[in-house]
């Protein structure tokens, strides 16, 4: 006999524990099954950066409350209670292999004198424990160290779900929170009508003794190697745990020993030491046309494209269980009792966020060499207006090089003939040698 609650969560991340703790708050049994022993300890790629009230994304525009120690999503009205550290920064800059020339997205000095705060990095291990403290409180019943291997709808009725370990558990509802990788997506076929476009791992590093001119920004860009490795992507931006600590995302230890010690940014590390890394394997679809079936409700990174990060993370799963809770209230266990949550995420979601636009910035550098990087780069003297939202990013920069494509045009007509070609489609060309090397699992 399966044990029975108003609704299950499968994944004790970011979305998961969220929407369960608020769905207990709403009066539900609730139950969540977690593979880790203890969701709290990170081990997976975050950058942890939330883009704060001077942009916004997901239409909300969060900000953390120094007082009440809550982040506040004013649009969406709620909050999150969070008594971890964190840090401020100030800009974004893009800077060309030649590590000289870069593309400023906010206005640093401003900014780091008291005029905004354009993001912030924050301790994913405390927001995690304090969600998963506040589930407990609520009355959440969680299985740890539970691997869901199956989900079985039963005609509308109730969702039955097992793990590998013996449980079996049934609820009205069900909630999909188990990530990017997401099993339930592919055991409900929820996958066969999404578009596969990339299968990707990374690995990020957590290093000391950095001595760059600015340590309040996010810097990404791009180091070339003649000797092999070709263009080397990078980003790097302050760690919450330590001051003298940067995290910075690379691909593997090759790329880290090339980037570090023989190429042109090779001077910024001087004395370095890794105090740790992390890594991730990221399974990219198009996203699901509607964040439902068969009384299974997915939320966070199970039904979006590439990584809807913690801020989308929080909304849908705190969406998501309002809607439950809403439904079973009203006596209406089905699609149409979350029609507030489905009219909700299609409309702050797919219809304002295209994945098209992502994949653009996902691409938009690797389309040049060098050569026309460093020539790109040197060309956009002023700051561009903040935006960290990377379904505009790739808009900002070609809307900065607007003025300047007569000179392109003059001066490198292949390089401007890149630029006239560029746009969503082509970024999805773009994309083919990669998804033919990944791992669709249907
Ligand atoms: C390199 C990198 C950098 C990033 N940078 C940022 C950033 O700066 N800011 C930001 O906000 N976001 C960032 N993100 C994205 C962010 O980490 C995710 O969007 C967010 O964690 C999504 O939360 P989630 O709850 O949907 O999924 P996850 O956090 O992946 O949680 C899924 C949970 O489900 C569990 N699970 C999976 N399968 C099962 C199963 N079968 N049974 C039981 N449990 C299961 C997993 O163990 C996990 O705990 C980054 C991601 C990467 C890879």
């Amino acid at each position: 006999m399966a044990r029975t609650y108003d609704v299950i969560v499968v994944g004790g991340g970011t979305s998961g524990l969220e929407a369960a703790k608020t769905a207990a708050q709403a009066g539900l049994r609730v139950a969540l099954l977690e593979r880790k022993s203890d969701p709290a300890k990170v081990q997976r790629s975050c950058a942890q950066m939330f883009l704060m009230n001077m942009d916004s994304f997901y239409n909300e525009h969060m900000y953390f409350c120094e007082r009440t120690q809550k982040w506040v999503f004013p649009v969406n009205n709620f909050s999150v209670t969070y008594t971890g550290g964190y840090r401020k920064f100030y800009a974004c800059h893009f800077i060309a292999p030649n590590a000289r020339d870069r593309i400023e997205i906010g206005d640093y000095e401003s900014n780091a004198s008291g005029q905004g705060v354009a993001a912030c990095v924050f301790n994913k291990n405390d927001l995690l424990r304090g969600l998963f403290d506040e589930g407990r409180h609520a009355g959440v019943d969680y299985f740890l160290e539970r691997n869901v291997t199956a989900v079985f709808p039963h005609s509308g009725r109730c969702v039955e779900v097992k793990t590998a370990e013996g449980d079996r558990l049934a609820g009205t509802f069900c909630i999909a929170a188990d990530g990017i990788n997401s099993r339930i997506a592919r055991l409900t076929g929820m996958n066969r009508q999404r578009i596969f476009l990339f299968t990707a791992g990374s690995v990020s590093y957590y290093i000391t003794g950095v001595q760059f001119d600015r340590s309040e920004v996010i810097c990404m860009g791009n180091a070339y190697d003649h000797n092999g490795l070709g263009m080397v992507h990078f980003c790097m931006l302050p760690s919450v745990y330590r001051d003298d600590e940067y995290w910075l995302y690379i691909g593997g230890d090759e790329k880290l020993d090339f980037f570090t010690r023989r190429s042109a940014f090779s001077h910024w590390f001087k004395n370095i030491e890794i105090t740790h890394k992390r890594s991730a394997v990221i399974t990219a679809w198009s996203p699901t046309p509607e964040p439902f079936k068969d009384n299974v409700v997915f939320v966070g990174d199970s039904c979006w494209f590439a990584e809807a990060e913690n801020t989308g993370a929080l909304l849908s799963g705190h969406r998501a269980a309002l809607a439950v809770a809403e439904a079973l209230h009203r006596g209406m266990p089905n699609r149409k009792g979350v029609m507030n949550y489905l009219t909700w995420w299609k409309r702050n979601w797919p219809e304002t966020h295209d994945y098209k636009s992502f994949l653009c910035y996902a691409v938009f550098f690797k389309l040049f060499d060098e050569d026309e990087l460093n020539y790109l780069h040197a060309l956009i003297r002023h700051k561009l207006p903040w935006s960290l939202n990377p379904f505009n990013l790739a808009g900002h920069i070609m809307h900065a090089l607007k003025p300047h494509r007569e000179r392109i045009r003059r001066e490198r007509p292949a390089l401007a003939r890149k630029l006239d070609r560029f746009g969503p489609e082509t970024s999805i060309a773009l994309m083919k040698p990669a998804t033919r090397l990944g791992f669709p699992a249907l």
